[in-house]
């Protein structure tokens, strides 16, 4: 199968590796309804739970009974596995194998210092469906890791206005980019051992890191990259995301009305909801878009997606919602081959800065509140933070830059989030809060200002390249750009927000 092999924009990109059909489906994408997240309060955690009853929506086009059965697809590699009965300290131990946690050992490696990766599957694919800017992988040196890209992408506003972005799209090939990085660690001699990670205890020139196998792998530093579920890393105020929820189905279908050199970001139309009050109602007030990936006219993946709401929406709700889109649009899907549940929590606290386990991607805030995005940032700033790994632990064993772990971490930390990347993160978050408060027309209205501004701008924003000031020159051309509603509209609902970026930036001093 190399239907996903294909290049629409004559990019011409080399497709080394072939993409063998479904691959997975999300661990947790038949058990529904999601029950949404409840802050425990007295850890501040995020727990997500599930309700384990496989109760599959209820649909009358019985849509997603097509949903295949689970099938988790691993790497072929042979792994080198750690050895309990030798007593070894690894200068690093990283917790998680997803894309974050990968990278760092692949270049902290690559400087000779001994790497552990903890996770219960290494070896399996990432089950996510990765959508990135092409020019975001172009410089990572990264664009063999795409299966396909589109030249631009095209935002429906209403059923009136279409916007086309100039900015070609691509999907990685999650599979080539893990066999990358993974033969990379391979061939540094990275160990890998297959557990889940429970806890860690730290002393000053030492760390023990507990998996539930009964192993105890002890390590010079530890760095936690288990992603949202964020097992290591600790908060100390309550956790208050906001959360992206998507429901994705990758399809063969009859046919579909989209371009197939464009990719579809946003579709915020409704008229498909017309006849459907109770529905029309929720997304009016709480609205979803359909975000499509086309591969050919007849297989496509389309993602109903909530930008960012709290609570999240219901998965129920979403595929109900995505069920009478398709119908308007005269979707007719007759196989599919793989789904994936998507909630991603947004913006909210920081763990606590500094602290003795590292911490990076999703575990260490990294998602990008206003979006969700998340890859590309994350495989640009491992590098950085494996390097500033390297240069303390050198500093250390040279006896220079004293202080133990504790010291170490806390300049590891310094290097992830400095003081100018917080307040960047403190403004995307007052971006979310203001999305939060958006019903569908205040949405609307904002995306129609948004894609009006400069390239530099609305490409900066989309991948964290704006800092402080110029973040304040972006607001100012979004709001000098949005209509008088909007203007009103944003005033109103920003200015409760926009006192709280500033009292947080006001209080935050390096
Ligand atoms: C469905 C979905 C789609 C997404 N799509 C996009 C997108 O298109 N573009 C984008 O930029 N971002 C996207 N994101 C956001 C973000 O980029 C991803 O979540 C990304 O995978 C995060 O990378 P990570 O390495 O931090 O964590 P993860 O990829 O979640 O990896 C965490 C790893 O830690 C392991 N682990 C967890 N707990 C333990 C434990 N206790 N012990 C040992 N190992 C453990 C897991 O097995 C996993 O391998 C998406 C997120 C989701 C959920």
């Amino acid at each position: 199968m190399d239907t996903l092999l294909r290049s629409h924009n004559g990019f011409g990109l080399p497709h080394p590796l072939q993409f063998h059909g479904s691959g997975k489906k999300n661990q947790v994408s038949s058990l529904l309804p999601l029950v949404f997240p409840s802050v425990d309060s007295r850890f501040h955690e995020t727990k997500i739970s599930v309700n384990p009853t496989k109760t599959k929506c209820t649909t009358t086009s019985g849509l997603f009974d097509l949903v295949p059965e689970t099938k988790k697809e691993n790497l072929y590699v042979d792994i080198p596995l750690y050895d309990p009965s030798q007593s070894v300290t690894f200068d690093l131990v990283i917790v998680g194998c997803g894309p974050a946690g990968l990278t760092v050992a692949q270049n902290v490696s690559e400087a000779g210092l001994s790497v552990c990766c903890i996770d219960p599957a290494p070896k399996l694919i990432w089950p996510n469906n990765y959508g990135v800017w092409i020019d975001e992988f172009k410089a990572l040196d990264l664009l063999d890791c795409l299966d396909t890209t589109w030249s631009g992408a095209v935002v429906h506003i209403d059923d009136d206005t279409q916007k086309n972005l100039d900015r070609p799209y691509g999907r990685v090939n999650r599979k080539h980019l893990k066999s990358k990085v993974m033969k990379k660690c391979i061939s540094n001699e990275v160990t890998f051992h297959e557990a889940k990670v429970l806890n860690v205890v730290h002393e000053e020139s030492k760390s023990f890191v507990k998996c539930n196998d009964g192993v105890t792998v002890e390590a010079r530093v530890v760095l936690d990259a288990t992603g949202f579920s964020k097992r290591l890393v600790e908060y100390d105020k309550p956790y208050n995301p906001g959360y992206q929820v998507a429901y994705g189905i990758l399809a063969e279908v009859e046919e579909h009305p989209f371009e197939v050199d464009k990719m579809l970001f946003m579709d915020w139309r409704d008229s498909h909801l017309k006849h459907n009050k109770q529905l029309n109602q929720r997304n009016s007030r709480i609205p979803t878009f359909l975000y499509a990936m086309p591969f050919s006219s007849n297989r496509i993946f389309l993602e109903e997606t909530s930008l960012v709401a709290r609570p999240g929406l219901g998965i129920e709700d979403i595929q109900q919602r995505m069920e009478a889109r398709l119908k308007h649009l005269g979707i007719n899907v007759k196989y599919i081959e793989e789904d994936e549940v998507c909630v991603i929590p947004m913006g909210g606290v920081l763990p606590v800065l500094p602290q003795r386990t590292l911490g990076i991607g999703g575990t260490a805030g990294m998602v990008h509140p206003s979006t969700g995005y998340m890859v590309a940032r994350t495989l640009a700033t491992a590098p950085l933070i494996a390097q500033s790994i390297v240069n303390y632990l050198n500093c250390w064993e040279q006896g220079r830059g004293g202080g133990g772990g504790d010291s170490l971490s806390a300049k590891v930390w310094r290097d992830l989030w400095p003081v100018e990347r917080r307040r960047q993160r403190e403004f995307f978050c007052f971006g979310m809060d203001v999305l939060l408060k958006l019903d569908l027309e205040g949405t609307r209205r904002f995306f129609d200002a948004f894609f009006e501004l400069e390239p530099h701008y609305w490409h900066g924003f989309l991948s964290s390249r704006l800092f402080l000031p110029e973040l304040f020159s972006f607001g100012l051309s979004l709001f000098a750009h949005a209509s008088n509603t909007s203007k009103l509209e944003i005033m109103a609902k920003g200015t409760l927000p926009l006192i709280n970026m500033s009292g947080n930036l006001l209080r935050d001093r390096d």
